[in-house]
C-alpha cells in the first residue's frame, strides 16, 4: 500500500467518487473496505494517521459485551457475537480466542455468573469459542496464579476474542487499497462542496505535501469518531452536538502480574463498573474507566482520578500490588456516545451504532464497537447506495479474508501479527541481513519491520511506527522513547527525508511519548 498509488487515484479520477469516507479508524476504514468490495469507487482521507483515533485504544477485545448481556440488550451482544466469529475467521493472524476468569468472592457469584455465561455462549451458537463452566477455588488460582485469594471461593471462566487493534485497521487500509480504494492517511477534510444544498464533494488539506484539492463524490461519509460534530457543523452551521465524549484509560503492565493465559474479569466493581486485566503481547493491559468528558482531542491524557481507579482496583485483584514504577505506559481513549434526541436530521438506524443523514446528504457514522465494524459498514453502505442512487449491490464482507489472512504458524513471536506478510518479512531479513537488528534491546522489533512499515504500510512518522504498526508506545512508552533515534533513521532513508527531519520526528515523538510514561499523581498535570 503506498501513498502515491492513492494519490494518483486521486488525481485521475475522471469523474465523482462514488463513496467518499472521511476519518480513517474502525467505522471509515470499515465503511471504505465494504463500499470498495462491492465494485463502488471509494476515497478514504484520514487527517492523521489510520487509527489514530480510539481505534487504536481499545482494550483489544473482540466481544459480545458481557455489559450488555447484564443489561438484558440480547439483540445487541447476539449481534456482536455473530461478528467476533466472522473477525475471528477473516483475520485469524489478530483475533484469537482469550480465556477470561471472573473469580468469584461471595458465595452467590458462582451460580449467577455461571447461568449469564452459558446465556452469553447460547448466543454466540455455531460461532462460540470455547464453552464457559464453573471453577473450584483451586482451579481458578492455577488459571490466575497472582490473583487475590483472600474471600475467594471459586470462578467462571469463558472465552471472548482478543485482538491488535490497530494492526487491524493498517490490514483493513490495505485491502481496501488492493480492492481499487484510494487510501490516505495524513490528508484533512477542510470543507464539504455542495451544489444545490446538496452535498457533491469534499475540500482535502494534504497535510504531508501541503497541498489542497477537491474530491467530487456522490456520496459523503462522516466516520469521524468525537470529532463527526465539527463536520457535521461544516454541512450545517446549526446542527446540533450529537457527541456526549466518555474516556476510557489503560494501563500496562509487565506479564510477571497475571502470568497465566487467563485474563481476568471483574463484572461489577465496588463502584459498579467492569474492569479488566488481559494478557496482551507478553504484557498485562489493566483497564478500564467510563469519565463523561467536556472536550476531546486527538491525544486525550489519563486524568488523576482515572488513574488512582485503576491503580486500586490493580492492587485489589491482584496478588502483588503494582508500584508506579511497573506501569509502562498509561493511554487513554475517547467513546463518541450518542445522545439521544437530535430531531433536525433522520436516524436510519438507531441500535448500538447510529447513521444519521443530514438534509444535504452528509451521512453520519458514529457509536458502535470494533467488535461490530464491518456490520457498521454493511448498514452504512446499503444507505449510502440508496441515497447517491448506486447500484444496490450485495456486502461481500461477511466472510472476505482481510490482508495477512493465514493458517500458518509464524514462529518468530515479533512477525506473527503481520499474518502471511511474515513470509515478505523475512525474504526481507535474508537480502539484507543486517536489518534482524533490533531497535531496542527492551523492544521486540527489528529494522526489518519499519522498513517493510515504510515500504507497505504507508507510515510516514516515527509515531506511525512506534504507536501503530508496533506498539511499542503501549508496551514500554519509556524504551519507546530511547528507539525513536533508530527508527527515524530507517524512515529518512526509506522515505527520503533529510537530518532535520529526523530530528524534528524525534523532538515531536518524544514529547508525545512523554504523557504516555506514568507519573506519580502529584508530580503530574493530568489533561484531556
Ligand atoms: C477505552 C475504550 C475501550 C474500548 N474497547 C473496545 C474493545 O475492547 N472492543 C471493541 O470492540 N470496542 C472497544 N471500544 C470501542 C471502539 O474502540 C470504538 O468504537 C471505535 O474505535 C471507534 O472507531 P471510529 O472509527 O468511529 O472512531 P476513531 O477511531 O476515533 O476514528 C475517527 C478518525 O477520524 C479522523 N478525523 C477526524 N476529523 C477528521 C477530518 N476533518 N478529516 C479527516 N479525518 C478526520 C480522526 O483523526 C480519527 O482517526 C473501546 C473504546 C474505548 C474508548
Amino acid at each position: 500500500m503506498k501513498r502515491s498509488t492513492s494519490l494518483n487515484r486521486i488525481k485521475s479520477a475522471d469523474g465523482p467518487f462514488d463513496v467518499v469516507v472521511i476519518g480513517g479508524g474502525a467505522s471509515g476504514l470499515g465503511a471504505a473496505l465494504d463500499a470498495a468490495a462491492r465494485g463502488h469507487s471509494v476515497a478514504l482521507f484520514e487527517q492523521s494517521d489510520f487509527a489514530k483515533g480510539t481505534s487504536s485504544r481499545s482494550t483489544k477485545l473482540v466481544h459480545g459485551g458481557v455489559r450488555y448481556l447484564q443489561q438484558g440488550n440480547i439483540s445487541l451482544v447476539l449481534e456482536a457475537l455473530r461478528e467476533r466469529g466472522r473477525l475471528a475467521r477473516n483475520a485469524p493472524h489478530l483475533v484469537h480466542s482469550q480465556a477470561f476468569v471472573i473469580p468469584n468472592y461471595s458465595w452467590w457469584e458462582g451460580p449467577f455468573y455461571g447461568i449469564g455465561m452459558k446465556v452469553y455462549d447460547q448466543l454466540a451458537g455455531k460461532l462460540g469459542l470455547s464453552p464457559s463452566r464453573h471453577l473450584s477455588k483451586k482451579e481458578t488460582i492455577e488459571k490466575l496464579p497472582t490473583v487475590e485469594t483472600d474471600k475467594l471461593v471459586g470462578g467462571v471462566i469463558y472465552h471472548d476474542g482478543q485482538f491488535d487493534d490497530s494492526r487491524l485497521a493498517v490490514n483493513l487500509a490495505q485491502t481496501a487499497e488492493e480492492l481499487g480504494a484510494a487510501m490516505l492517511n495524513y490528508c484533512r477534510c477542510v470543507g464539504l462542496v455542495k451544489e444545490q444544498d446538496v452535498v457533491c464533494g469534499v475540500e482535502i488539506h494534504d497535510v504531508e505535501n501541503d497541498e489542497r484539492f477537491t474530491v467530487r463524490a456522490k456520496s459523503v461519509i462522516n466516520a469521524t469518531g468525537v470529532f463527526v460534530d465539527e463536520l457535521r457543523q461544516m454541512d450545517e452551521p446549526e446542527a446540533n452536538k450529537i457527541i456526549a465524549v466518555s474516556q476510557g484509560i489503560h494501563f500496562v503492565l509487565p506479564k510477571r502480574f497475571l502470568p497465566g493465559d487467563a485474563a481476568i474479569m471483574i463484572p461489577k466493581t465496588a463502584d459498579g463498573r467492569v474492569l479488566f486485566a488481559v494478557p496482551w503481547r507478553d504484557h498485562v493491559v489493566v483497564g478500564t474507566t467510563d469519565t463523561p468528558l467536556g472536550g476531546y482531542s486527538l491525544e486525550p491524557r489519563a486524568l488523576e482520578e482515572e488513574r488512582d481507579f485503576v491503580m486500586t482496583h490493580a492492587c485489589k485483584y491482584l496478588a502483588e500490588d503494582p508500584t508506579d514504577d511497573d506501569v509502562l505506559s498509561v493511554f487513554a481513549g475517547l467513546r463518541p456516545l450518542v445522545k439521544a434526541g437530535d430531531g433536525s436530521d433522520t436516524a436510519a438506524l438507531s441500535r448500538d451504532h447510529s447513521i444519521l443523514i443530514s438534509g444535504s446528504g452528509l451521512i453520519t457514522l458514529t457509536g458502535g464497537k470494533w467488535t461490530t465494524y464491518r456490520k457498521m459498514a454493511e448498514d452504512v453502505i446499503d444507505q449510502a447506495e440508496t441515497l447517491a442512487g448506486l447500484d444496490h449491490k450485495r456486502c461481500q464482507t461477511e466472510d472476505m479474508q482481510i490482508h495477512g489472512w493465514t493458517q500458518s504458524q509464524i514462529t518468530e513471536g515479533n512477525l506473527e501479527p503481520y499474518g502471511a506478510d511474515a513470509f515478505e518479512i523475512r525474504e526481507l531479513l535474508k537480502a539484507e541481513p543486517e536489518l534482524a537488528q533490533p531497535i531496542h534491546a527492551q523492544l521486540p522489533v527489528q529494522e526489518a519491520e519499519v522498513v517493510w512499515h515504510a515500504r507497505e504500510e504507508m507510515a510516514r512518522t516515527v509515531e506511525d511506527v512506534l504507536a501503530r504498526r508496533t506498539r511499542c508506545l503501549l508496551l514500554n512508552a519509556a524504551a519507546s522513547i530511547e528507539a525513536a533515534g533508530a527508527v527515524a533513521a530507517i524512515l529518512a532513508r526509506e522515505l527520503g527525508r533529510d537530518t532535520a527531519w529526523e530530528a524534528a520526528q524525534v523532538a515531536d515523538y518524544t514529547a508525545l511519548a512523554r504523557g504516555y510514561v506514568y507519573k506519580a499523581p502529584e508530580s503530574t498535570a493530568a489533561s484531556a
